[in-house]
């Protein structure tokens, strides 16, 4: 056809192009980076095959003419031959002078004239099958192919590095399987609760067979959580070193990789390794990264976590204790773990560890500070005393900031000076954080907490306190005070709920007693505390007024706070009314209980409160003399005429 000469000149030309990269191409000097080029000129060579064809196909020369400009020319005698297909015509027309022949095509109408017309004028005509097949191949099979060749040609390219980086991962899990950890709980200090918890974990991995026959559970999984710097790692760490077995430790962020199922072939070959050395410790570090619940990521699934995560729970499930691997993971934010994670046979074990008090802080910087040359007019005590919050972390940053400090004064030694001027600027970056709290909170926050206390021990129903401190833990709670045991109960009585709504109360009255102005660290009390009204009032039938009856009907909503029928109110307004003054009648007459209370031992709080101010928590024997002592006067009091 007259319409291919110039075409073929075009093809012609990338043939060219082709053969010359072809010549070229062994000459390069990398071999890799020459095969990848070379794939890219088949496709861009593809590319425009395709170009091509389409111009092929559709005629560029073709000149497309209405129908009766083509019968005109047909009667005419212009035209010299016709293709009828079923949609279309394709035919020549003559050529006039100085114009060659040239191709048209028209859009076929249903004329049963024409072949008679074509007949007369002696016009060569022909027909032909439409034939379907060839039309798919060429209007989408080949572009079919192109995008397979193109996937095939990437997957290659995948595999060939999804290869590499699972060697990657088996050569980390290597790198950071610790044979001879140094680590040992003498390095750890401040923090002697955890480390009496993980004690056992530690008599588990010397003698396996002792502890199991025994009858003892062994845990699978602990979950250290406390907030970062208070010694998480250096604790599992020192769990491995006393114990005298290995230590494999992965951090949860290693697991989210980019590419999807690296994690979890990752966690797999964790496990493995871990067996054939069992028995040892496997540590999951950051676990929050990798155990976010599943579904809270607002941008949807997130596939790699997930199946990363999912192989986890299938390996601790899959895993007897018995084979002497104990499975360690930390985290600063238990609240958003997936449940699935903390279910028993998995994480059930918590080990929380909180901010040093005083005489921790103390025990940590004697730890540091031994290989410090100290001036002798260093008091450790003294250091702990004013830096408040600090958790391990900042105090070991604390004596290498001092040290830092004395070497650039040029002093041999570092003295009590160099301390402060290292805490003071520590101070200043944490105070950015809201990390430290002024003399004045710090008061506020001991009445406060002594007053939740004082309350606690004075109504003999409740719960024993366990703790009382006024280091932050957290990040809403200034301070808190602990009663054991701390889990929910399934059933509450009246005078229960009544008496847990004094001690919560507690904590801001205290305030009121002793300041005479009140403060906003009591929010999430006044909170609970109007929750335990409300639902008294409202879902219990507790209060005589308003009798047996509910007056809310999503009992779902209190846990999953979907927000669920809130809007919907199936009482009246009269009924609203009466549903409020019960629920202020019951808050203040605890008021009026706890006021009584508090006035009543007010020298006991200011004690309570004086021993925070010094040593920030109290636990223990010290606590439990000092509630015996309040109830030993309470029940003279009761008894007495
Ligand atoms: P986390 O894992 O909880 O964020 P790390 O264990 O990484 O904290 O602690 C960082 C560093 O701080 C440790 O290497 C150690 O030097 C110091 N440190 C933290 N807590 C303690 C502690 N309780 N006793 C001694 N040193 C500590
Ligand atoms: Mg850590
Ligand atoms: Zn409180």
């Amino acid at each position: 056809m007259a319409a291919g000469t110039s075409d073929s000149g075009f093809m012609n030309k990338i043939i060219e192009r082709l053969k010359g990269l072809r010549e070229d191409g062994p000459n390069k000097s990398d071999p890799a980076q020459n095969r990848v080029r070379f794939s890219i000129w088949y496709f861009i060579a593809a590319m425009l095959v395709l170009v091509w064809f389409q111009s092929y196909s559709g005629g560029q020369q073709t000149e497309k003419i209405s129908y009766s400009d083509f019968k005109q020319w047909a009667r005419e005698g212009k035209v010299e031959d016709l293709t009828v297909g079923p949609e279309q015509i394709i035919g020549t027309v003559k050529g006039e002078e100085g114009k060659p022949a040239r191709q048209f095509i028209t859009v076929r109408i249903e004329d049963p004239e024409l072949v008679g017309q074509l007949e007369q004028k002696g016009i060569k005509f022909s027909g032909y099958f439409e034939n379907k097949w060839l039309g798919a191949v060429v209007s989408w099979m080949l572009p079919l192919g192109l995008f397979v060749f193109i996937w095939f040609f990437l997957m290659k390219r995948m595999s060939g590095g999804a290869q590499g980086v699972l060697s990657l991962g088996k050569a980390r899990v290597k790198v950071y399987g610790e044979k001879d950890v140094k680590v040992t709980f003498e390095d750890v200090a401040g923090i002697d609760e955890a480390k009496g918890e993980l004690e056992e974990v530690v008599q588990f991995l010397k003698e396996p067979e002792k502890s199991q026959r025994l009858g003892g559970r062994i845990p699978k999984g602990v979950l250290l959580v406390g907030a970062p710097g208070t010694g998480k790692t250096l604790l599992a760490k020192a769990v491995a070193g006393e114990a005298g077995v290995m230590f494999f430790s992965m951090s949860g962020s290693e697991f989210v990789e980019m590419i999807v199922g690296v994690g979890a072939a990752r966690i797999r070959d964790l496990f493995r390794q871990a067996r054939e050395h069992a028995p040892c410790i496997i540590f999951l570090d950051e676990m929050d990264a990798l155990g976010k619940a599943r579904g809270l990521n607002p941008m949807g699934g997130h596939d790699e976590r997930e199946q990363t995560l999912n192989q986890l729970l299938v390996e601790m499930d899959g895993f007897d204790p018995r084979a002497g691997v104990i499975i360690l993971a930390a985290t600063n934010r238990p609240d958003i773990l997936d449940p699935a994670l903390l279910r028993p046979g998995r994480f059930d074990r918590h080990v929380a560890i909180d901010k040093p008090d005083i005489r921790g802080r103390e025990a940590i910087l004697k730890i540091h500070a031994k290989d410090v040359a100290l001036s002798s007019d260093v008091d450790l005590k003294k250091i702990a005393a004013m830096t408040p919050g600090f958790v391990g972390a900042d105090l070991a940053n604390l004596i290498n900031e001092a040290a830092l400090i004395a070497a650039r004064r040029g002093a041999d030694e570092v003295n009590m000076a160099h301390f402060q001027e290292a805490a003071d600027r520590i101070i200043g970056g944490l105070e950015k954080k809201n990390r430290v709290m002024s003399p004045k909170e710090k008061e506020i926050v001991a009445y406060h907490e002594s007053g939740h206390a004082l309350v606690a021990m004075l109504l003999p129903g409740t719960d024993p306190v366990s703790k009382i401190s006024i280091i932050p833990r957290g990040i809403a709670a200034l301070g808190y005070t602990q009663q054991l045991p701390t889990e929910d109960r399934y059933l509450m009585t009246r005078n229960e709920l009544l008496d847990r709504l004094q001690v919560l109360l507690g904590g801001r009255v205290a305030e009121e007693v002793i300041f005479d102005d009140i403060s906003t660290g009591a929010q999430n009390d006044l909170q609970r505390a109007s929750d335990i009204a409300r639902t008294m009032v409202m879902e219990y039938g507790m209060s005589e007024r308003l009798g047996l009856l509910t007056y809310t009907h999503t009992p779902q909503s209190r846990y999953l706070d979907l927000g669920l029928g809130s809007n919907e109110r199936e009482y009246s307004e009269r009924t609203a009314q009466d549903i409020d003054e019960e629920k202020s009648r019951i808050m203040d007459e605890a008021h009026q209980k706890v006021l009584l209370k508090l006035k009543n031992y007010r020298d006991r709080l200011e004690k309570l409160a004086k021993i925070l101010l010094e040593n920030e928590t109290i636990e223990g024997d010290e606590l439990k003399t000092f509630a015996e002592e309040i109830r030993v006067r309470a029940s003279a009091v009761s008894d007495g005429p």
